[in-house]
């Protein structure tokens, strides 16, 4: 009699949820044919040194629906991660990325600049991940070391081993890893001092408040301080005001990302916005 019960619940239905439900299996039926139907676009966001001169750029996917119009990253990567389509997305980033550096690098103009990629852990804790990045490379015949990869805190926990091997091959052929999000995870000091990072990237989240909580104030100092003591280099994102920048200034910070430079956009309109910087 009880297990009835139990299974009459089961039978509750809540329409909201189950539209919720209906909307999520369509969108990653889609997400499968999103590549084949070339849906798929890099958006560019601008890096800048402590002169307010652009560095580089981070890709930053963006899903363009033939309906739903412009779908943002958050809405279906973390769905690309759970039904594994995020491997042939990565595949595609890397090498759209590496396709975009060629270019770059055939022009006198352009070739300093350094492309940033976001690499998601499925992605990462594939075994021929290595070998994957070393032959797009190989393809484009880019120089590796104005390729970085943006990789997070959580994304290095698990196999501490194989992470700082994979790690140690790519950053040998000149591949620089910046550390995205810093700070809301969970990386130790004894782990951090032993990969081969180029770079700290301290998260939003403390830039969004730097001017009204001492907190913050007190973290973003420790962690610029903390990354130039182990020689690393450091870049606060989603910088908003000029007082932010001028506060992260003050506090050491040497590169900055933001709306306060640049919103992440196509590549016609990023490259018209670096003629109209030099
Ligand atoms: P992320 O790597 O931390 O990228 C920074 C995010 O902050 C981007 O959001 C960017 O548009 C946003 N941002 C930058 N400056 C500002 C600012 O001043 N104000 C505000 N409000 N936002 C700012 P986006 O493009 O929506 O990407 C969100 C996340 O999606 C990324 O966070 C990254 O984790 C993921 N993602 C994006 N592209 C890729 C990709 O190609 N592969 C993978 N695996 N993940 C990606
Ligand atoms: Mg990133
Ligand atoms: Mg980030
Ligand atoms: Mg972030």
């Amino acid at each position: 009699q009880a297990k009835d019960d139990g299974r009459n619940t089961l039978r509750f239905f809540d329409p909201q949820m189950q539209s919720t439900i209906t909307a999520r299996a369509e969108l990653e039926k889609e997400l499968n044919q999103a590549i084949k139907h070339q849906q798929f676009q890099l958006y560019y966001q601008v890096q800048m040194d402590s002169s307010d001169y652009p560095l580089g750029a981070e890709a930053l996917i963006r899903w363009i629906h033939p309906e739903r119009g412009l779908i943002p990253p958050l809405n279906f990567i973390p769905l690309a991660e759970k039904n594994g389509t995020i491997l042939a997305i990565g595949q595609w980033v890397l090498n759209s990325a590496c396709a975009q550096l060629k270019v770059w690098q055939q022009n006198a103009l352009t070739r300093y600049l350094t492309l940033s990629v976001n690499v998601s852990a499925k992605q990462f804790h594939q075994t021929d991940f290595v070998s994957q990045v070393i032959m797009i490379i190989q393809q484009h015949n880019i120089n590796p070391a104005r390729l970085k990869l943006e990789l997070t805190e959580s994304l290095l926990l698990g196999d501490i081993e194989d992470t700082v091997a994979k790690m140690n091959t790519l950053a040998e052929i000149g591949i620089q890893f910046s550390l995205d999000d810093f700070g809301t995870g969970y990386s130790s000091l004894q782990y951090l001092k032993r990969l081969p990072l180029y770079q700290l990237k301290i998260d939003k989240s403390f830039v969004d408040t730097l001017v009204t909580d001492n907190n913050d104030q007190a973290i973003v100092r420790t962690i610029i301080a903390m990354a130039h003591s182990l020689g690393l280099s450091v870049i606060a994102e989603g910088v908003e005001t000029k007082e932010q920048q001028q506060r992260l200034l003050t506090k050491g910070c040497t590169h900055y990302q933001g709306y306060l430079f640049g919103k992440p956009v196509p590549i016609e309109e990023f490259e018209a916005s670096l003629k109209k910087a030099n």
